[in-house]
C-alpha cells in the first residue's frame, strides 16, 4: 500500500511539468520564456549516441551523480533513447539543459539531499500522461524526459529545479503533499491556493509570471508544494531569476519566499552532512 501511494504521490506531481495531453506540442511555459536564450551544445553535433551518453555520464559524475538510461518505476513508463539520427537530435537537445542545470549546485548538495540517480529517457507518462520530468525519491532518482515536443529551452531548466525541488520537499517532510507551515506563514492574508497541479493540465493554460501578489507564477497559486518548486525553480534559472529580483522588489511576500529558498540552497550547498529540519 505505502509503495502505491508514493507512485501516486509522484503520478500526481509529475503532472506539473508536462505538456497537455490534449496537444502534445503545447508549451505551457510558452509566453513567459525568453526562446532567443540558446544553450550551447554539450557534443559535437554528430556525436554517437555513445559519445552522447559518455558526456552526460562524465559531468554528472563530476557531481557524484549517476546517468541512468532506462525507466523502472511503478505506474510509470519511458523509453531509452536508441542511436537514429533523431533519438541523437533529441537526446542532445535534453542534455544541453539538464547538465548546466545540474552544474548550477555543488556536488555537496545533491550529497546533503541524496540524490544519486538522473534518469534521462524519451516518452516518459505516467498513468498514460506524457510528462517531462519526474521525482523518485525513494530510489534517490529524478527522471527527465524528451517527449518530442519543441520546448523553450530555458522554460526546460526551469523545469529541471522545479522537478528536483519536489524531491527535496519529500527529503524534508517525508510526503510531497504537506502542510508546511513556515511557508504557509510567508503567504498574504488573502492567497489561497488552488487543488494542485494537475488541475492545470489538460486545458493548454499558459503559465504566466507573478499572476497575483504572494506567487512568482500563476502555476504556484494551484499548490503550496508548486509555490514551492516554482519559486526555487525561479531563483535557479537565471533568465528566470532576474525576473524574480524584480518581482520580489515589488512584493514583500514574495521577497520572503526568495529569501527561504535562497536559505535552502546555502544550507544544503555546505560540505558535510546537513540534518533536514
Ligand atoms: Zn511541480
Amino acid at each position: 500500500m505505502y509503495r502505491i501511494l508514493l507512485a501516486l504521490s509522484a503520478l500526481l506531481l509529475s503532472a506539473c511539468s508536462t505538456v497537455a495531453p490534449i496537444d502534445h506540442n503545447n508549451d505551457a511555459l510558452r509566453v513567459e520564456c525568453h526562446w532567443d536564450l540558446q544553450y550551447p551544445s554539450v557534443a559535437p553535433a554528430d556525436a554517437t549516441l555513445a559519445q552522447l551518453r559518455e558526456a552526460a555520464t562524465r559531468r554528472l559524475a563530476a557531481l557524484n551523480l549517476n546517468a541512468q538510461w532506462e525507466l523502472s518505476s511503478e505506474g510509470a513508463t519511458a523509453e531509452a533513447f536508441t542511436d537514429s539520427e533523431q533519438d541523437r537530435q533529441r537526446l542532445h537537445r535534453l542534455l544541453s539543459v539538464v547538465l548546466p542545470g545540474l552544474e548550477r549546485y555543488p556536488s555537496s548538495f545533491f550529497a546533503n539531499v541524496r540524490l544519486h540517480n538522473i534518469v534521462l529517457v524519451k516518452e516518459l507518462a505516467v498513468g498514460g500522461q506524457r510528462r517531462l520530468a519526474m521525482p523518485m525519491a525513494e530510489v534517490d532518482s529524478v527522471a527527465y524526459a524528451d517527449n518530442s515536443a519543441k520546448l523553450c529551452p530555458a522554460g526546460m531548466e526551469m523545469r529541471v529545479h522545479h522537478e528536483f525541488y519536489h524531491f527535496i520537499d519529500y527529503r524534508e517532510h517525508n510526503d510531497y503533499y504537506h502542510a508546511d507551515p513556515a511557508w504557509l506563514a510567508l503567504n498574504p492574508a488573502e492567497l489561497t491556493y488552488g487543488k494542485g497541479g494537475a488541475t492545470f493540465y489538460g486545458k493548454n493554460l499558459q503559465d504566466v509570471g507573478h499572476a497575483k501578489p504572494g506567487v512568482v507564477s500563476l502555476y504556484s497559486s494551484y499548490g503550496q508544494e508548486e509555490d514551492k518548486a516554482e519559486t526555487f525553480g525561479w531563483m535557479m534559472t537565471p533568465d528566470y531569476a532576474a525576473r524574480l529580483d524584480l518581482y520580489a522588489m515589488q512584493d514583500a511576500n514574495l521577497a520572503a519566499k526568495l529569501r527561504h529558498m535562497r536559505e535552502q540552497f546555502r544550507k544544503y550547498s555546505q560540505a558535510g552532512d546537513v540534518k533536514n529540519n
